[in-house]
């Protein structure tokens, strides 16, 4: 049964304060994480939305009516030079959806992608060759992401030639490919230049996708999971490689995980996905150890990280304790909604132990709080635009709330 809780005075969790001033706009870019001015922002998204169609037996399945994946709804995003910014949501959250629509693999539905501050729709052909100049992503799977047929020398040159970076010579592309594998940290070059994929380690490999997507000489790596096909012993030097190569080369790097621990030790800056939208962003300190978002809580209760107090104060595994926080839906009992038809207002709402009447119909936007950190919750609303005591009723949600 759900905990009752007045509409008028909604509980933040605790050891927040509710927001100061109202929501931002619901379709802005700033996180203002303080990671640096707008002069260093390189990429960003603002409102964009992508909806798959479905495909017309399964259209026939659901009654004939067109309808869509609700894949990601307004989400924005600024990736700026020399900063992680993590992207961390469960699977299926549409983080991946997010990374290929910044790599103009898909057109968004809805909204607007810049580089540089002006807008970009790549298509196909030399539009999309010049974009991918600025922009690469680095996809999860290691081993399927190199062709098993040829060498780790023909991936590379491969690359070069084709973002006119091989020189003019036969030396010039030795000297060319030795740098790109030295910059990968896989040296002596003639170990690996004439190895194919299956004799490489997953580590190994990986760093050679990373090093295909560097011979462009990009300014944005999307990186979509690059370490969750590795065995844990080698993630860490992985990551310790693209922190090498944010620093050395003052890339913009989108870290998509669905570790929210790992983004707390490698990203500046860490969003938060639920089900198509963006609830919770600010630096990634803060997020991890002082979440806002019930869902953020959610996500942090079920991960593992040694630095987080947890003990029997009953406070959610964030090591604030406090009044009024409620402990977060247990993930394991609850799972995420449906993107074909998404639940009305808060998407969280069904699994919310927090929820309140308004949370069911009504969209929160994004409410900001200290120190660029923003919450897109209702919970952090002061603003006089709240239903009279007369109307305050719970939600009486689904399965997910607290019992
Ligand atoms: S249902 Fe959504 S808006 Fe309402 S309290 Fe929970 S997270 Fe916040």
């Amino acid at each position: 049964m759900s905990e009752e809780r007045s509409e008028e005075h909604p509980a933040p969790p605790p050891g927040r304060a509710a927001g100061p001033a109202g929501p931002t706009s619901g379709t802005g870019t700033g996180t203002g994480t303080g990671t640096g001015t707008d002069e260093s922002v390189v990429l960003e998204a603002e409102g964009v939305s992508k909806h798959f169609p479905v495909r017309r037996g399964a259209r026939a399945l659901l009654g004939g009516e067109r309808r869509a994946v609700h894949a990601v709804d307004d989400v924005s995003l600024r990736l700026r030079r020399g900063s992680v910014t993590a992207l961390v949501g469960e699977s299926g959250s549409g983080k991946s959806t997010v990374a290929r629509l910044l790599a103009q693999l898909h057109p968004a539905t809805a909204g607007e992608i810049r580089l540089d501050g002006r807008p970009v729709r790549a298509g196909r052909g030399r539009a999309f060759r010049a974009y991918c100049r600025h922009v690469q992503l680095i996809f999860q799977d290691p081993f399927a992401s190199l062709n098993p047929v040829h060498t780790v020398r023909y991936h590379l040159t491969r690359a070069l030639r084709i973002h006119g970076r091989a020189g003019s010579g036969a030396a010039e592309l030795e000297k060319a490919l030795a740098a790109l594998l030295e910059r990968v940290q896989l040296t002596p070059a003639s170990r690996y230049l004439d190895a194919f994929p299956h004799e490489l380690s997953g580590g190994q490999r990986q760093r050679v996708a990373i090093a295909r997507a560097m011979a462009a000489d990009p300014r944005v790596l999307l990186a979509d999971e690059p370490v969750s096909m590795l065995d844990v012993s080698i993630r860490l030097g992985v990551l310790n490689l693209l922190r090498d190569l944010k620093e050395r080369l003052d890339l913009a790097i989108l870290y998509i995980t669905h570790d929210i621990a790992s983004a707390r030790y490698f990203a500046d800056e860490t969003l938060v996905m639920y089900a198509g939208r963006m609830v919770e962003g600010g630096d990634s300190e803060t997020v991890t150890q002082r979440p806002a978002h019930p869902y953020t809580r959610l996500l942090l209760a079920s991960a593992p990280d040694p630095d987080r107090v947890t003990g029997s104060s009953g406070d959610g595994g964030t090591g604030e304790g406090g009044e009024g926080g409620g402990d977060p839906a247990d993930p394991s009992a609850s799972e995420p909604p449906s993107l074909i038809s998404p639940p009305d207002g808060c998407r969280f709402h069904p699994r919310c132990p927090l929820a309140m009447e308004r949370c069911r119909d009504r969209t929160p936007p994004r409410f900001d709080l200290d120190g660029g950190q923003w919450a897109a919750c209702w919970l952090y609303d002061t603003s006089p635009d709240v239903p009279a005591p007369g109307d305050a009723r719970t939600a009486g949600t689904g399965r997910g709330a607290a019992s």
